[in-house]
């Protein structure tokens, strides 16, 4: 598989999308390539901050624009 598949299943198992037989492909690539891995961890992490941000509601309408800018 191309990293450049490897990196749209990523996006595509945020949510949730992926079959059995995709997310063994997924699972593959990523024991073999370094670089998918960490666009792994780095799309976890944005995962995250997003759902914070949107649980956030309170939060500063500046802050949340701060964080979101960074995401860009
Ligand atoms: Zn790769």
């Amino acid at each position: 598989m191309h990293c450049k598949k490897a990196t749209f299943l990523l996006s595509k198992r945020e949510e949730n999308k992926l079959t059995w037989l995709e997310q063994v492909q997924l699972r593959t690539h990523l024991g073999l390539c370094g670089a998918c891995k960490h666009f792994e961890k780095q799309t976890m992490i944005i995962t995250c901050l997003v759902k914070e941000i949107r649980q956030k509601e309170t939060l500063p309408e500046n802050i949340k624009q701060q964080i979101q800018s960074q995401l860009r």
